[in-house]
């Protein structure tokens, strides 16, 4: 496969020829170190040259098998032919105007594809910015305009992102808030369903939240509910069946606005286009970025045009928000999710990743659950016995897998989670390869 629009093919191979980091990597760690704020953490201490489909490649020349795709962000790959095409020929022609100053086409075919590609056939607007964050704060400002009210909630293990309103949204502590205080306020946090940890019904769970946001908020100061339909950084929770239907029950009977965050879980990486789509249910407002635009920074949030529409001229938008060349990369990687038919191919991991994984269960007794839908599959690690969180083991598996080189990702409120992100495009014999690495770094933690 070609990975660079003309460019040579970059070999889908794990091949690590140095120690981990090698020289080259371990001379720009010395650096990074000195010049870049000990905050923004790093996961891998090597530094990458190249990427595509299922490999990083570093600058020591080591080839990585890439289970994280950058947080779920190139489901088409990474430099994906089409959209390095589209990308090299928008910044040629112009590299900003600004959208509210002089528009251009690019923005307004991706309003139209959202428009399109998101869940119910009512009419939809759209509006772009440049990060899951800024449309997530979008969506609350929407809503509060529409149903002038203020009131938001959110859910536990509920993840939005970094900025003051959204981290009011967020709730795990640490790293995402500790320390940032004080929030945004008018932000109430109430139960989801958890399957593993909660064997009641998602009915019965969503009534305990219902009741919560009627005793506690009143239905009536709630301008939005605001949910994952998969929690991502909580740890790859689909709630409980039924629990999502009844919240959005909820939301339609008392003129709340449903807002799903489908930031992580948007465009083909559950199977299908949207994840709400396997509850069958359809938001109010849906949030996207990370796999919208193939690793360009971009995000959106669509929703009804009602709702849309009910804000004031000029208080949506952003200098950058829409950037030409984000959506020229977000036109290409649409085509490339349709052309390469990339719900499917979500659903073949499923296929080759799910039974492997439910062995590695029956054979590790650290491993709680095994979960997910799609590419979006993550692992819950539990001290044999019990139902306690197992971040050590977790944290283990994860660097031996990084040493080994194979780039896995970790998340959970209680950091006992391991998940799996692959490129839709991950070659089948690198999937198998880096699950054969996952097991024996589970003998090796466990022995
Ligand atoms: C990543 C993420 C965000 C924040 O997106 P940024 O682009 O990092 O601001 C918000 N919600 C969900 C569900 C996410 O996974």
């Amino acid at each position: 496969m070609t990975h660079t629009a003309g460019g040579p093919a970059l070999p889908q191979e794990r091949k690590i020829i140095t120690a981990i980091p090698g020289p080259k990597s371990a001379e720009l760690l010395a650096r990074r170190n000195a010049a870049v704020s000990a905050g923004v953490s790093g996961m891998m201490p090597v530094f990458a040259v190249a990427a595509g489909d299922g490999v990083i490649v570093d600058v020591d020349g080591n080839s990585f098998i890439d289970m994280g795709a950058g947080i779920a962000v190139t489901n088409v790959g990474n430099a994906a032919p089409k959209v390095v095409e589209a990308v090299q020929q928008q910044v040629a022609a112009f590299t900003h105007t600004c959208f509210m100053v002089t528009p251009y086409s690019g923005y307004v075919e991706v309003c139209e594809q959202l428009n399109e590609l998101t869940p119910g056939t009512h009419a939809k607007k759209s509006a772009l910015f440049n990060s899951g964050a800024e449309a997530v704060e979008n969506a609350v400002k929407v809503a509060r305009a529409y149903t002038k009210r203020q009131a938001v909630v959110v859910f536990e293990h509920g993840y939005h992102g970094r900025t003051n309103m959204t981290m009011a949204m967020t709730a795990k502590n640490m790293p995402y808030k500790h320390s940032f205080g004080p929030f945004a306020s008018e932000v109430y946090r109430v139960p989801v369903a958890y399957p593993f940890r909660d064997e009641r019904s998602g009915a019965e769970v969503a009534a305990a939240a219902i009741s919560r946001m009627d005793k506690e908020v009143g239905a009536s100061n709630i301008a939005a509910i605001v949910i994952e339909p998969i929690q991502g950084e909580g740890g790859f929770i689909a709630p409980t069946a039924g629990f999502l239907p009844a919240i959005v029950e909820f939301a339609k009977a008392n003129g709340i606005v449903f807002v799903a965050d489908e930031i992580q879980t948007g465009f083909c990486r559950t199977g299908q286009w949207f994840a709400c789509e396997h509850e069958g249910i359809v938001p109010d407002l849906i949030t996207t970025a990370k796999g919208i635009a193939g690793g360009l920074p971009l995000a959106g949030l669509t929703g009804r045009a009602e709702i849309m529409d009910s804000v004031h001229a000029g208080g949506l938008g952003g200098t950058y928000g829409g950037n030409p060349i984000a959506c020229a990369a977000a036109i290409a990687s649409i085509e490339t999710m349709k052309e390469l038919d990339l719900n499917a191919k979500a659903k073949a991991i499923e296929e080759l990743m799910m039974p492997r994984l439910k062995a590695m269960q029956s054979k590790f007794s650290v491993i709680g659950d095994v979960r997910g839908r799609g590419a979006m599959i993550a692992l819950e690690m539990i001290k044999p016995g019990s139902m306690d969180p197992n971040p050590e083991v977790t944290s283990a598996v994860a660097k031996g897998c990084h040493a080994a080189g194979v780039v896995v990702l970790t998340a959970g409120t209680y950091g006992n989670v391991l998940r799996f992100l692959p490129a839709l495009t991950m070659p089948h014999h690198l999937l198998a390869e880096a699950l054969d690495e996952i097991e024996k770094q589970f003998s090796i933690a466990t022995a």
